[in-house]
């Protein structure tokens, strides 16, 4: 197979949680950009429609709360419908709560573990079968530093992506026989709205870092959406289990 071939996700349906901004818009151009069709998820129907006439013919926008647990088996069943069968999930919606341990409420802690945590299980459970069908299923959970290593002030964002990576490595070994691979992506500090905004406030936070980072820099979106059309590719088809950091180095060391 020739490199851009290897590399291809031709034939492939992808459907990205949190596909309408961010890390999970960025993924869903670099699966574009590969060749898959995508299906954008998310509370959010103008920020959707944005995004799909941002990518074109290829993208096409899904309303949808991964909370509603019970509405995920009919909501799986609607796409297979209107796509055919759904080959790459991406669980990417994520929340995030900053606040000491001894102050977070267990409603609070509830409320990150459903929507990171319960929704991502839920609706991988009901897109199994289709993963199935596929006979090239790919799940690529989101992950965080958060998972790897001690941040103080994010305790139940912490716990709920340490929880993904028990789902990779279950999932993994559980849906092997059926050609599904399971990984995560791991990213660093990545340049969004959301931390241009934290940094503003609290430079030597960014600084910390940045000194910390063996590259230097914070990481771009597409930094984490190539890493996930990677994954997803056949160049890829023997990793399986796999969580994988795109930090800039961040995460090896002193
Ligand atoms: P955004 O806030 O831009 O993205 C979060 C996305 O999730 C939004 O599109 C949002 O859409 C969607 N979402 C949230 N809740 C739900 C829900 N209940 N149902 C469906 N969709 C939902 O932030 P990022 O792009 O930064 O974050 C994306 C992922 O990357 C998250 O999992 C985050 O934890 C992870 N991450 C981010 C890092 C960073 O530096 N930015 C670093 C490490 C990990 P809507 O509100 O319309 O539903």
């Amino acid at each position: 197979m020739s490199a851009p071939h290897v590399f291809s996700l031709e034939g492939h349906t992808a459907l990205i949680t949190g596909g309408g901004s961010g890390i999970g818009l960025a993924t869903a151009h670099a699966l574009a950009a590969g060749g898959a069709k995508v299906i954008l998820g998310g509370r959010r129907e103008k920020e959707l429609n944005d995004a799909v006439a941002a990518i074109g013919a290829a993208a096409s926008a899904q309303v949808m709360d991964v909370t509603d647990t019970a509405a995920m088996p009919a909501l799986a069943a609607a796409l297979r419908e209107k796509h055919g069968p759904i080959s790459i999930l991406v669980n990417n919606a994520g929340i995030n709560l900053k606040k000491p341990f001894v102050d977070t409420a267990e409603s609070e802690l509830l409320g990150i573990l459903q929507t990171n945590v319960i929704g991502a299980m839920a609706l991988t459970r009901a897109v199994h079968p289709q993963l199935k069908e596929s006979g090239q299923g790919s799940v690529v959970f989101i992950s965080s530093m958060a998972a790897l290593f001690g941040i103080p002030w994010v305790s139940a964002y912490s716990i709920s992506k340490s929880a993904l990576t028990g789902a990779v490595r279950t999932l993994s070994l559980e849906f092997g026989a059926d050609n599904i691979r399971v990984n995560a992506v791991a990213p660093g500090w990545i340049d969004t709205a959301m931390s241009r905004k934290a940094f503003a406030s609290d430079p030597a936070r960014k600084e910390k870092i940045l000194s910390r980072t063996p590259l230097g820099v914070l990481g771009d979106t597409s930094d984490i959406g190539w890493s996930v059309a990677y994954l997803c590719s056949p160049a890829a088809k023997f990793v399986t289990g796999a969580i994988l950091p795109v930090d800039g180095g961040a995460s090896i060391g002193f």
